[in-house]
């Protein structure tokens, strides 16, 4: 009998016993929705990236959509950033009335290009929303610099980037110190370590803290938690329009638990992701993702571009049917018809200059190419060397066709 081959999935997240004893603690203590498991994982989040302010929140997506409220973004404002992302990322910006202002990428990185952010700034620009892509840390530095010279604060997507490391006055520092304003994590089960949903704001600003924390919880003025203790009847009021984005106690614990696991985790995919590199450099054609010297990705989605000759889907189709999966390049916003209505989004020329068709913009044109010609190839923490070398053989295979 022939040996069966197992099918090597795209992601999968590791999780075991400590999670589920965690888990089964915080139900069993009682106090199930956003209470000291929450605090404390805040705290060790905090102290993992090196910030002095955590938030946990529902999600990633929440905890941008609070981020841009709480430097200010009001409707009719501009927000610089990518198209080449997942649409949460656009998204959060139009919750707040605003209009995403989308930059092309880099080839090599598949980051914002900072050479393209000074033309797309107008007067109502309030804000630059840098997303560290698939876990590679974009050019902060330079992004930076032009925040500051045009009074704009700098929102890191960081969904993707736990673990990542940028080189900051000649020392590794973790992505979410922040170095920007705010940094937004994600711990959806599609990225590095998860709580099933839910997400983490960073800041080393106190106000702003204050607002996310504030907001998180129904802009209620004293939470549940500290009334809860109280000796004292306390009435609550409500300041401002809040919102219910909390994480639970439930999802905290299990956190924690990952946390634990990141730095083992990070180790792992970094060591597996070089692999790929020296595996693939032999395929003719094939472009593979490029860390800058001052980036350490923690490969969250390990990316390849395919060589010209060879069709997207066809490829694809060609690993499913051998047993690996894999998944298209990243998304581009603009091409969705979420985003088919002129003023939902701008290539930076103003809303009626830009002359593109529908789902199609000339501007972003690296984002297109990048949607189009790469794939993403199965990278998690319990990948076998075995396994990784099939997806290495099967891409091959697959190009060569
Ligand atoms: C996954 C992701 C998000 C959204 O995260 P959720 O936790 O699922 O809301 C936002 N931005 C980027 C770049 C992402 O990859």
């Amino acid at each position: 009998m022939s040996e069966k081959i197992q099918n090597v999935p795209f992601a999968k997240p590791w999780i075991g016993e400590a999670e589920a004893e965690a888990v089964g603690r915080a139900i069993m203590s009682g106090w199930v929705t956003q209470g000291p498991e929450v605090a404390a994982f805040e705290q060790e989040f905090a102290a993992c990236v090196g910030a002095k302010y955590a938030c946990a929140v529902s999600n990633c997506t929440t905890a941008l959509h609070l981020a841009l409220l709480a430097v200010g973004v009001h409707p009719g404002d501009e927000v610089i950033t990518v198209s080449h992302s997942f649409i949460a990322t656009a998204n959060c910006i139009r919750y707040c009335g605003a209009t995403p202002v989308f930059v092309d990428i880099e080839p090599q990185t598949y980051n914002i290009n900072p050479m393209l952010i000074e033309d797309a700034i107008s007067d109502r620009t309030r804000a630059i929303l840098a997303v560290h892509q698939m876990g590679m840390p974009c050019d902060l530095k330079t992004i930076l610099e032009i925040g500051r010279k045009y009074s704009l604060p700098v929102i890191e997507d960081a969904a993707c980037a736990i673990g990542s490391e940028i080189l900051w006055n000649g020392q590794w520092e973790k992505i979410g110190k922040p170095h920007g304003d705010i940094a937004c994590f994600s711990f959806h089960p599609r990225k590095v370590i998860t709580t099933g949903d839910g997400g983490m704001i960073t800041t080393n600003n106190p106000e702003l803290n204050q607002q996310f924390r504030l907001r998180r919880q129904h802009a209620m003025s004293v939470p549940d938690s500290v009334r809860h203790g109280s000796k004292q009847v306390i009435f609550e009021s409500y300041p401002v329009l809040g919102y219910n984005y909390r994480m639970t106690d439930i999802q905290a614990a299990l956190g924690r638990e990952q946390l634990k696991r990141l730095p083992e985790i990070v180790e792992r995919r970094r060591y597996l992701g070089d692999r790929y590199h020296k595996k693939l450099a032999d395929i003719p054609g094939l472009k593979l993702a490029q860390e800058p010297t001052w980036a350490r990705s923690n490969w969250q989605s390990y990316c390849v571009r395919l060589p010209n000759k060879c069709d997207q889907r066809q490829v694809m189709q060609f690993m499913l049917d051998r047993g690996v999966a894999t998944r298209r390049g990243v998304m581009c916003a603009h091409r969705e018809e979420a985003y088919a209505a002129k003023e939902s989004w701008s290539c930076g020329v103003g809303l009626d200059e830009c002359q593109c068709g529908p789902g199609t913009c000339q501007r972003l044109k690296e984002s297109e190419l990048a949607q189009d010609q790469c794939i993403i190839l199965p990278m998690y923490h319990q990948l076998h060397e075995s396994e990784q070398d099939r997806v290495v053989a099967v891409l091959s295979e697959a190009c060569r066709e």
